[in-house]
């Protein structure tokens, strides 16, 4: 064997060695397995993104399990162990309640699976990744949008869950807008309240009674969503005062959208959960396949500073309401716009 035919045999070899090694990774990672934990599917938008995320998912070649805690701590941490006896790859949730996973997520990361926080940052919890639109600036487009219909008088604040590191989040946005008018005396903070689960109903009676304790003097709501903007809105209407009132809300709810061009509520905050749905995908198949992730953000959780792809919330009102059908995200059909 001549120097050459040596070298071309070494060569070929090699190619062979590096093909077998790759095809040996990649019969791993090629059909990732993905378990998706989400809070709570009864709510709109939750099942929005889990369809979306399944379809991005499923493109990539990976599978899903999907599972539901219907808004209970416990059921949560029995599906997520349950997902990491099914040995997935990968694990995203959207927790329920931020601080209470870190035990579930030791044993996740010591079965080698990878966890991503979606949408609500998990606290005091060593997770690989956290995706999600920018809470804050959500909370100061509430605050802006309602500031601008209202700029003088009685405030009042409805959060969020607190179980939800997100409410913190938004309410931090809010009081960033809403400070100097507070200074000024402008405006006044008559009241604020956490709304338990995000219910609608709770929001609904909060505010209810926050009109009793006022005598009606309420002048503007600041709300986190539109889920509890639509409670609030039930309260108003029955004293007659739907639409007189500024409320903010966020997700571009359908219901919220029409009260949005009926003028009951204020502006919504419009996400794109396929955007944030399909970068999830891509983001769980990469980690999956030990690929590096793009990042734009870091947030810290009390254990690490969490890399995190922080994707741009819009603000939307009548007058730019249909950018949801420009963007495919509903039809003017479904709208009622023109
Ligand atoms: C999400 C909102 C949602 C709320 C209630 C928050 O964490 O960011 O989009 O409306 O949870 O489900």
């Amino acid at each position: 064997m001549n120097k050459i035919m040596r070298k071309s045999i070494l060569a070929a070899m090699s190619v062979a060695v590096f093909a077998l090694g790759s095809t040996a990774a990649m019969a791993d990672s090629k059909n990732p397995k993905i378990g998706f934990s989400i809070d709570d599917l009864r709510v709109e938008r939750w099942a929005r993104d889990r369809d979306f995320f399944v379809a991005a998912a499923d493109k990539l070649g990976a599978k899903v399990f999907v599972q539901s805690a219907d808004a209970s701590e416990q059921r949560q941490i029995a599906q997520i162990e349950n997902l990491i006896s099914r040995g997935v790859d990968v694990i995203v949730i959207v927790p329920f309640n931020a601080t209470v996973l870190s035990n579930t997520i030791k044993e996740a990361k010591k079965a080698g699976i990878k966890v991503v926080s979606y949408d609500r940052l998990i606290l005091n919890a060593d997770i690989d990744a956290y995706i999600s639109f920018d809470n804050e600036k959500v909370g100061e487009m509430q605050a802006e949008g309602v500031l601008k219909a209202q700029p003088k008088g009685n405030y009042y604040l409805l959060g969020g869950s607190p179980t939800d590191n997100n409410a913190k989040m938004l309410r931090e946005g809010q009081l960033k807008v809403l400070k100097p008018a507070i200074d000024s005396g402008d405006i006044k903070i008559v009241g604020q309240q956490w709304v338990k689960d995000w219910s609608a109903t709770e929001a609904l009676s909060i505010v209810e009674n926050a009109l009793t304790a006022n005598n009606n003097k309420i002048d503007a709501i600041v709300a986190s969503n539109d889920g509890t903007a639509g409670g609030a809105i039930q309260a108003l209407a029955s004293q007659k005062m739907a639409g007189k009132v500024p409320v903010s809300g966020q997700d571009a709810d359908l219901a919220a959208v029409k009260r949005v061009i009926a003028g009951t509520q204020s502006m919504t905050v419009y996400k794109p959960l396929k955007l944030i749905a399909s970068e999830a995908a891509k983001l769980s198949v990469q980690l999956a396949r030990n690929e590096k992730p793009s990042y734009n953000a870091q947030y810290e959780n009390g254990v690490k500073k969490v890399d995190t792809i922080l994707l741009k919330p819009t603000p939307l009102t009548s007058a730019n309401v249909n950018i949801l059908v420009a963007d495919g995200f509903y039809t003017s059909a479904q709208i009622g716009s023109k």
